[in-house]
């Protein structure tokens, strides 16, 4: 007998519960009591879920109000002091995760705490709270989450495996004060765990999945140490079996040391690491369960039942059944709740894909055709061949232009015509920017007007021409505010986006766009990403009527924006029948088109955003290079279609350079804009050791603030940024898009940026 296990499901509920809930409570509309009451009915409900599908283990704990890792750093008792001033636990935990400002009750002394950074989890799109230690962190066990939901499901007869996260992980993700690794701490943290397990083997849990997903990364010395003090510590002979469960990748180089811990049990990821199955098989100690990751937990496509099926088999003739469990490859906290709720979805391609609860299922069957034979799933593996055949002959998904363009690329299709150097002559004669020219990243306000407009259009109350002749309103207004600002490169403000990429999406031929399909990407933060199906094509220009529109308005340059083909790619779901290298591929080719059309319609200055590049980086060292390589093609087959005169910018937000630099100055942008002012110029070190040959326009305004900054204030930033970029090279211009915030809040601080620009050229000129 196999058996069934998940590793986690998504938190915020079908109808984005979570979010509605939290929001409530945030806005002070709901009490702690109801809170805890209508969350407590959500997991309920996916723990029923589970379980009545047909799971031998339901994962338990894998639940949280903001963050997993938020909540082990709560758990251990590692919370920064500055927070304990908000006295009751929720609050300690919300300030943490948002940050507070206010008074705990009336008399009190005010607050003003900062919310600790979060960081993308691994190369996903989820934020985690990072947590924070000092060199003398103590930790204890001051909450028992996982022994309570254990009970809890118990209570409901739920046959439960709690979820943590493992001690060497959590340390390896959070940040120690002074800079050093925080891995010196884990004598300090493993009683805690100590104690965890231990109660949690009195309370009768059987099994424990304890995470660690840095066992795919590249790790020091220290740290594989680390997970031997740690495993061999925690591994008492008898009693509690842990599940050491580890995702996002092969486990490669550090497969052997997973083998010689004195774990009950391994899951391994056999989609994002496929080829480690034989050595997995083969090595397995004696007395060691596999979980094998089989049903792909990060992307939304339909498992391929029969080839998953082929795997397990083939894992029986090695190490038999009986240690063996099915499982998803990693939590499927990563994918939509629910295919079913989808209203609207494209008939063809609906049966294609699979969300949580269709995965769920999915293991469910594969385990079901091991031990009742194949017949007793026939159905539902009938059901998946037709689907996929479907799928594969489908011409939805296969465009022949766009195959035979993509063959027919040439080598000079992905350079500029002139270097740097002589372009840069060229564009200043035609475009003739000052010294330290001023500019922003593209949007402006999105005001509740503008939302609501764009709202009725959609539901179809307003009509095409009235929704155009608004957003036109929007780029009249935001042009003339720009000129009477006096900056110097202006833009349109992109009110006819709603976001980056489901613009675009919308737009392209191959993408799909869900109604429900949210997945959280930090707290109560959700996100909706397209569904790449097909070949990827533009039928129809996208952006060109509203950039040729706000350039009929003024003499001055506005600059054309796009998303680039990376960042769309990142923040979708990607097909799975090709590589993603060739899906790449077509999406910067089909906004290549674009930007030549952009090009022909007297647009001579156009900015290709791509703040996704640095995430996108694998998680191994060793294919940095191949990836980078093929980012850089990717843009630069998008961007090097126009003419020397044309100027091409891009945009980053905010990118750790390090070890990418090279890469960043490859894609040969004219001039290149990302996030700086927060860290005061820190990342521009970077710049004084490599010396990136274009322009850089670091950004001075931090728009993630509603705080106004002085011209004094970026002045000095710009004059930071003059000790490492000589001045011919450096632009001026806020971290990001405005859209976030408010029309005063803007006005304000764009007065003091052109002032500041002023001053520093003023002092220049003497
Ligand atoms: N042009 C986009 C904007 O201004 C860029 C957004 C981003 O970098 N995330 O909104
Ligand atoms: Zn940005």
């Amino acid at each position: 007998m196999v058996q069934s296990a998940n590793l986690g499901f998504p938190r915020i509920g079908a109808g984005r519960e979570l979010k509605q809930v939290l929001e409530l409570f945030w806005a002070g509309e709901i009490h702690e009591a109801e809170l805890t009451e209508r969350l407590r009915t959500l997991k309920h409900n996916h723990w029923n879920f589970q379980q009545s599908a047909g799971l031998d283990w339901v994962p338990v704990n894998d639940f949280s109000l903001y963050d997993h890792v938020l909540d082990t750093a709560v758990m251990v008792g590692a919370v920064p002091e500055r927070y304990l001033a908000c006295e009751k636990p929720l609050d300690v935990y919300f300030a943490m995760a948002r940050g507070f400002q206010g008074r705990v009750k009336t008399g009190a002394k005010a607050l003003d705490l900062q919310a600790l950074p979060m960081r993308k989890w691994f190369d996903t799109n989820y934020h985690y709270i990072v947590p924070e230690f000092h060199r003398d962190q103590y930790f204890k066990l001051a909450a028992q989450g996982p022994v309570e939901e254990f009970l809890e499901a118990k209570q409901l007869g739920i046959k439960a495996r709690p979820v943590i996260l493992g001690p060497v992980s959590f340390l390896l993700l959070g940040k120690e004060g002074g800079g050093g690794s925080p891995l010196h701490l884990l004598a300090r943290l493993l009683p805690v765990y100590e104690e965890l397990l231990s109660k949690l083997h009195a309370v009768g849990a059987e099994w424990v999945q304890v995470d660690e997903p840095c066992l795919v990364l590249d790790l020091s010395r220290e740290a594989k140490g680390a997970y031997e003090v740690a495993y061999r510590r925690l591994c008492p002979p008898a009693g509690l079996k842990i599940m050491l469960a580890t995702y996002f990748g092969a486990l490669e180089d550090n497969l052997e040391l997973v083998m010689s811990l004195p774990v009950a049990g391994v899951h391994a990821d056999l989609v994002r690491g496929p080829t480690q199955a034989e050595r997995l098989f083969n090595t397995l100690p004696v007395g060691m369960t596999l979980s094998l990751g089989v049903v792909d937990g990060r992307n939304v496509w339909r498992t391929n039942l029969d080839q998953k099926l082929a795997l397990i088999k083939r894992a029986i003739t090695v190490v038999g059944s009986k240690r063996l469990q099915i499982a998803p490859s990693c939590s499927l906290l990563h994918v939509p709740v629910d295919l079913e709720m989808e209203r609207g979805l494209d008939d063809e391609v609906k049966p294609w894909l699979a969300f949580a609860k269709q995965k769920v299922a999915e293991v469910v069957t594969l385990c079901r055709a091991i031990n009742e034979g194949e017949a007793a799933s026939a159905e539902e593996f009938g059901a998946v061949r037709s689907a996929l055949q479907a799928r594969a002959a489908s011409t939805r998904s296969r465009n022949e232009k766009v195959r035979e363009r993509i063959s027919a690329l040439k080598p000079d299709m992905y350079v500029r015509e002139k270097e740097f150097a002589e372009r840069r002559e060229i564009q200043a004669k035609r475009l003739g920017f000052p010294i330290l020219p001023t500019t922003t990243i593209g949007s402006f306000p999105q005001t509740k007007e503008l939302r609501r407009a764009r709202a009725v259009f959609k539901s179809g109350a307003s009509s095409a021409a009235e929704y155009q002749s608004f957003l036109k309103k929007e780029i009249r207004k935001v042009v003339a505010f720009q000129e009477e600002l006096g900056l110097d490169l202006l833009v349109h403000g992109e009110p006819e986006r709603a976001d980056m990429v489901e613009y675009f999406g919308e737009r392209l031929d191959g993408f799909l766009f869900t109604s429900r399909g949210w997945v959280q990407s930090y707290g109560s933060r959700c996100v909706r990403p397209p569904i790449i199906f097909g070949d990827v094509s533009r039928p129809a220009p996208m952006t060109v009527e509203w950039a040729t529109y706000a350039q009929s308005l003024t003499e001055k340059p506005v600059k054309g924006i796009l998303t680039g083909p990376l960042t769309i790619l990142q923040w979708s779901y990607v097909r799975d029948d090709q590589p993603r290298t060739e899906t790449g591929r077509q999406i910067a080719l089909a906004l290549r088109d674009e930007v030549l059309d952009l090009e022909k319609a007297g647009i001579k200055v156009i900015q290709i955003d791509e703040p996704a590049v640095r995430e996108g980086l694998p998680l191994r060292q060793r294919e940095h290079f191949g990836y980078l390589k093929w980012a850089v093609d990717c843009f630069k087959l998008c961007s090097s279609g126009v003419r020397n005169e044309t100027q091409i910018h891009t945009h980053m937000c905010y990118s750790d350079f390090n070890g990418i630099i090279e890469a960043i100055s490859d894609m040969d942008a004219d001039v290149i804009s990302f996030e700086t002012s927060r860290s005061k110029m820190e990342l521009l070190e970077v710049f004084s050791k490599y010396s990136y040959p274009n322009q850089i326009g670091p950004g001075v305004y931090d728009i993630h603030s509603p705080r106004i900054p002085s011209a004094d204030e970026m002045a000095d930033l710009l004059r930071l940024a003059l000790k490492v970029i000589p001045a011919e090279n450096i632009w001026v211009n806020p971290d990001c898009g405005l859209k976030t915030r408010s029309w005063e809040e803007v006005r304000a601080a764009l007065k003091e940026m052109v002032q500041a620009a002023a001053q520093v050229r003023a002092a220049l000129s003497h």
